[in-house]
């Protein structure tokens, strides 16, 4: 059975991310969904409530979790081997080139699979979303009804 992890902050999960994960599931027999929980990096929502809005808008054939520490480490704990990353721009990809060396240093055996993203997605981040939803500017087209209601709460109570 082929497995991968697709991998990310999901703070918020945009519709871009949901594109990615629909490729990814036409390849894949197993997609997990790893929510990293990285201490340096400021998120708007907590893992858990990244964790829960991700159920909400995806079908429950996917499994979605929070890791901490490294990816490469969660992927091997659950004898995962295959790391799938979003491409959106040419400007993605010196970052993603790096981690993607990075972790196969770390490990050998894991490999990153690359999808591209629709092109209608392809200026979508959910720094983005979250920028617009603080100045109440329509992200309906960008994120599912429940994740634009949990911005609406979060950036209304501060
Ligand atoms: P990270 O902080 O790990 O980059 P993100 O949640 O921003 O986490 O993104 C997770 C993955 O999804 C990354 O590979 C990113 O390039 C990809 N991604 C983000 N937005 C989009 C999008 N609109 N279309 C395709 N891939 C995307």
């Amino acid at each position: 059975m082929s497995k991968a992890i697709y991998a990310g902050s999901f703070d918020p999960i945009t519709n871009g991310h949901i594109d990615i994960v629909k490729r990814a599931q036409k390849l894949f027999d197993e997609v997990t969904i790893g929510v990293i929980q990285n201490p340096d990096k400021k998120s708007l929502f907590t893992v858990d409530e990244r964790i829960k809005l991700i159920q909400e808008v995806l079908p429950s054939d996917i499994s979605v979790e929070g890791f901490e520490g490294l990816l490469v480490e969660y992927a091997r704990n659950k004898n995962v081997y295959t790391i799938i990353r979003g491409l959106r721009a040419v400007s993605d990809f010196d970052f993603e080139f790096q981690m993607a060396l990075t972790n196969r240093n770390l490990d050998p055996k894991i490999d990153t699979v690359f999808l591209m993203t629709d092109v209608k997605y392809s200026y979508l981040s959910s720094s983005i979303v979250k920028q617009l939803a603080g100045l109440n500017a329509n992200v309906s087209d960008l994120v599912q009804a429940p994740v634009e209601k949990a911005l609406k709460e979060k950036l209304s109570n501060g």
